[in-house]
């Protein structure tokens, strides 16, 4: 082809079909990493001039050795143009003075090096040699080549060539045969793609429906962290035994270990994606046509093998299915051109055109040999594809290496040691039952087994010994008498008033029978009232059970009838509203004075930290209300526990918005009449007005507070809003934060701190926290982290088999630890359902709480929330499908 093109000219040839593709992934880059290199052993007395001139016929014998890439300023695409002429040298150098290990050091270093260098593609040389010799029977040649004009075959065709010139020469010959040129090639490949006659196997592409790549993510991915590719890669050896029964296997099943390799790879992208369309851009040769297979240049191409991996397909069908794709796919393979498929123009490839997820798969052919001389390959790196991650697999002999080439710019090193770890597993696991269900297979190492269930679940066990809420609020009231213990508008009581009041309220319910493992009711309005109630039943042994006045009436009766409480206790204005009960009835603020009559002492009683402490009903997923069953060791482990983490030992004032009916008030309540602070209990109606509640914060310093994010979000709408957040400590909980929320708090609050805490009724209030900013990774997370679990306290990511899942994986939260209460109230069924065995504990009778709710671990071992089970609207495996978190 010749081009006039105003002033310049250039007569060269087009370029394939790969150079084309390869020249725009160069462009968009700047940078070259692009390349073929490799490292030749040379054993045996080499002839330096020899090998000189062999190389020499070499270059003359193959053009693509002698070409370079021209263009004029209008043309997009440059031209190749083969020199006639070609400057070519072979760089030597002796080491044969140095230790084995500083040869070593050497190659390495001068490898580091030609791999820097860069190559000009206009003006040449496009193929670097360096020749090293070790010792006088010892010699490397390292050849580094652009992926302009080689691929991985290229290497070996390079080296074969090289040995029969070598040989030739050594006789004084020279060889005639003529090799396939690959500008000639190159023209074959333009037209086959432009023919009309090939719409059909066009066809075969255009049909294929690439969308999946647009959600196809790997675990703790990133958008890209810097400009362009930056591609490093990590090498692990798969194990003898494991190669040879790859090998063995594969040919069994009648498929080749190409196939066998990539159906375990797509099975891992499967596994660690939780989706179940898989596609990964596959190297197939490109020398289908006579001839080709001892050319020099780029033939490889990526073609997309796209599979449907539904949970339960075994992996011998799977296999089966995998060989004709790749067979039909391979036949095909020269009418496939990404850059012309329309449906790629979108975002799918990752906008530039090109797949994320590749895949090759390679034999070494063995050493050659020229005479008293043998050529073989010691080591090579092909990059002539961008991606995010491939695996490259290199056959030679009985070895078998898996090389995980990355984007670095997408993903650390540590990451891809845990994705090669994660496929060796696969890999043995695989070979060890090869019928099983590609959800069945092991993909955990050992060594991240270890490190998801204990490294990153060692909460600190401090050994606590049991207690009662109650002793621990009458210690403070001997601390601090005279301190403000609680708030609730003008109403305020120290912590020797709420003591006493609580201990003759105490007195008084034990005589209508108020006991260990004996409810009685609060239905009250928030107020100090409400408080009393609380401790005195602690303190008179029993255990409470909080009822809303705002629940329907069908529900508050059921609630006194299963819990069988003792006595009702109430305000006189709820009277009315109170459904029709048989339950004794007791308004604090009528019939005060009757309790009044008790001594302020604290009563006797011997309720035990095993007892029951308070019975919290929650509807779950069933819609039957379930009286969650809690003691009093698993209140004063929370109490201990969330002071610790969120550092509450010298509280100043916190806030409580919320109902005594569910736990999420617990953490204001109790940490802080546990250690001097001052609880402000806001009613109802207050807290619900972003005005009213504004104008009390404004007046009373409040140093923590503890909401719903969806109720702080309606209060921060409203006008004066921002008067609503505490000086020091937001803890947000009951469901997920958005980070938009983050963003607008930090605004109005710079100095609040920002907690978010997680945790089901059933293992006590809460189990994770986690304070903005204290992972790493917070960026990794859709919502405001859930953090790690606290003091005495497990939490696991399990799939379906109750297996830990791979960090970064969506899977079920397990709760362990000492949080978990007793179960639901006369339901031992459900309870058994939701409390199951221990499968990782060491204490005997230990359980797990499934929490329903789907998590993954962040990489420095936060979790972050996914969103409920449930609410999901399919579930396969746990394949998030909507991707919205309410
Ligand atoms: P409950 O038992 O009523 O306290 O509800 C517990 C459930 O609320 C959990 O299982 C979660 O689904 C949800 N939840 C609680 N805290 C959070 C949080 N910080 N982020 C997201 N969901 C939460
Ligand atoms: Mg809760």
């Amino acid at each position: 082809m010749q081009m006039d093109v105003q002033k310049g000219s250039i007569e060269g040839f087009r370029l394939s079909p790969q150079q084309k593709h390869l020249w725009r992934l160069q462009q968009q880059d700047g940078g070259q990493p692009f390349r073929a290199q490799c490292v030749v052993l040379i054993e045996g007395r080499l002839d330096r001039g020899m090998l000189e001139k062999a190389f020499e016929q070499v270059i003359e014998r193959h053009e693509i050795l002698r070409t370079t890439f021209h263009r004029l300023t209008a043309m997009n695409m440059p031209l190749q143009v083969i020199d006639e002429a070609h400057a070519w040298q072979l760089e030597e150098h002796d080491l044969s003075a140095f230790s084995v290990a500083e040869q070593s050091a050497q190659i390495d270093a001068v490898w580091d090096e030609l791999d820097q260098l860069p190559l000009d593609l206009e003006h040449g040389p496009l193929m670097r040699t360096r020749l090293l010799a070790l010792t006088p029977e010892r010699q490397v040649l390292l050849v580094k080549l652009s992926a302009m004009c080689a691929d991985n075959e290229s290497l070996d065709n390079l080296v074969q060539d090289l040995t029969r010139c070598y040989a030739a020469a050594r006789r004084g010959e020279s060889l005639v045969d003529e090799p396939v040129q690959y500008a000639d090639v190159a023209e074959v490949h333009n037209e086959l793609l432009e023919g009309e006659e090939t719409r059909a196997s066009k066809e075969h592409w255009r049909a294929l429906d690439l969308a999946a790549l647009q959600t196809l993510r790997l675990p703790y991915e990133t958008r890209p962290q810097g400009e362009g590719f930056r591609p490093q890669s990590l090498s692990v050896a798969v194990s003898r035994e494991t190669a040879a029964k790859i090998a063995a296997l594969a040919s069994q099943q009648g498929t080749s270990s190409f196939n066998f390799l990539l159906a375990c790879w797509q099975i891992l992208l499967r596994r660690l994606t939780a989706q179940e369309e898989i596609i990964v851009g596959a190297a197939f040769d490109g020398r289908n046509y006579e001839g080709l297979d001892q050319a020099l240049g780029l033939f490889v191409r990526t073609l997309p093998v796209k599979s449907g991996l539904q949970a339960g397909l075994r992996f011998p069908e799977f296999l089966g299915q995998l060989d004709q794709k790749t067979f039909e796919s391979s036949e095909a393979q020269e009418y496939f051109d990404l850059d012309q498929l329309t449906s790629l123009e979108d975002e799918s490839l990752a906008g530039p055109g090109f797949f994320p997820y590749c895949f090759s798969y390679a034999e070494s052919r063995g050493a050659c040999v020229a005479g008293d001389a043998k050529f073989s390959i010691l080591k090579r790196s092909v990059l002539t594809e961008r991606f995010h991650v491939k695996l490259s697999c290199l056959r030679d002999g009985d070895t078998l290496a898996a090389e995980f080439q990355y984007d670095a710019n997408r993903f650390n090193r540590h990451e891809i040691e845990r994705l090669a770890a994660q496929f060796l597993t696969l890999l043995s696991s695989v070979v060890e039952d090869l019928h099983a269900s590609i959800e069945d297979f092991n993909i955990v190492s050992e060594a991240e087994r270890q490190q998801l269930l204990f490294e990153w679940n060692t909460t600190a066990r401090e050994h606590l010994a049991e207690q009662c809420f109650h002793h621990l609020f009458e210690a403070q009231a001997r601390k601090s008498p005279e301190s403000v213990a609680l708030i609730f508008e003008d109403a305020r009581l120290t912590y020797a008033e709420l003591n006493a009041r609580a201990n003759q309220l105490a007195r008084y319910l034990q005589k209508q029978g108020v006991g260990p493992e004996r409810t009685a009711c609060i239905y009250m309005d928030r107020s100090v009232e409400m408080i009393i109630a609380a401790l005195g039943i602690f303190k008179a042994g029993g255990a409470y059970v909080p009822l809303d006045p705002a629940s329907p009436k069908e529900r508050l009766k059921f609630m006194l009838a299963d819990t069988r409480a003792r006595v009702l206790l109430t305000q006189s204005h709820l009277l009315d509203q109170l459904p029709d009960v048989q339950t004794p009835i007791l308004s604090l603020d009528t019939e005060w004075n009757l309790i009044a009559l008790e001594t302020t002492e604290p009563p006797l009683s011997d309720v035990q930290p095993g007892n029951l402490a308070y019975i919290i009903y929650t509807s779950g997923s069933t819609g039957m209300p379930k009286g969650v069953a809690v003691e009093h060791r698993q209140l004063c482990h929370y109490v201990q526990a969330i002071t610790s983490r969120l550092d509450l030992s010298a509280p100043g004032s916190f806030a409580t918005v919320s109902t005594l009916a569910a736990d999420l008030g617990h953490t204001a309540i109790y940490p802080t009449l546990s250690s001097g602070g001052t609880l402000h209990v806001i009613s109802a109606e207050r807290a619900l007005s972003a005005v009213s509640l504004g104008e009390y914060f404004s007046h009373h310093a409040i140093d923590s507070l503890k909401i719903v994010p969806s109720h702080l979000s309606a209060l921060l709408n409203a006008s004066q809003g921002n008067q609503v957040l505490p000086r020091q400590r937001l803890v947000l909980g009951g469901e997920a934060t958005r980070r938009e929320m983050v963003e607008k708090i930090k605004l109005l609050a710079p100095r609040c701190d920002i907690f978010n805490h997680y945790g089901p009724t059933e293992t006590t209030v809460g189990v994770l926290a986690y304070g903005l900013g204290q992972s790493s990774a917070e960026d990794l997370s859709a919502t405001l982290p859930l953090g790690r679990p606290l003091a005495n306290t497990e939490a696991y990511i399990l799939d379906q088999r109750m297996r830990p899942v791979p960090a970064g994986v969506a899977g079920e939260l397990y709760i362990g630890g000492a949080g978990l209460t007793r179960g639901y109230l006369n339901q031992p069924a459900l309870t058994a359902e939701k409390f199951v065995p221990h499968p990782f504990g060491t204490e005997p009778g230990a359980r797990l709480y499934r929490t329903g709710d789907l998590a993954r671990f962040l990489p420095d071992a936060h979790l972050e929330f996914l969103g409920r089970l449930d609410h999901q609207i399919k579930i396969r495996g746990f394949r998030i499908e909507t991707g919205e978190i309410e």
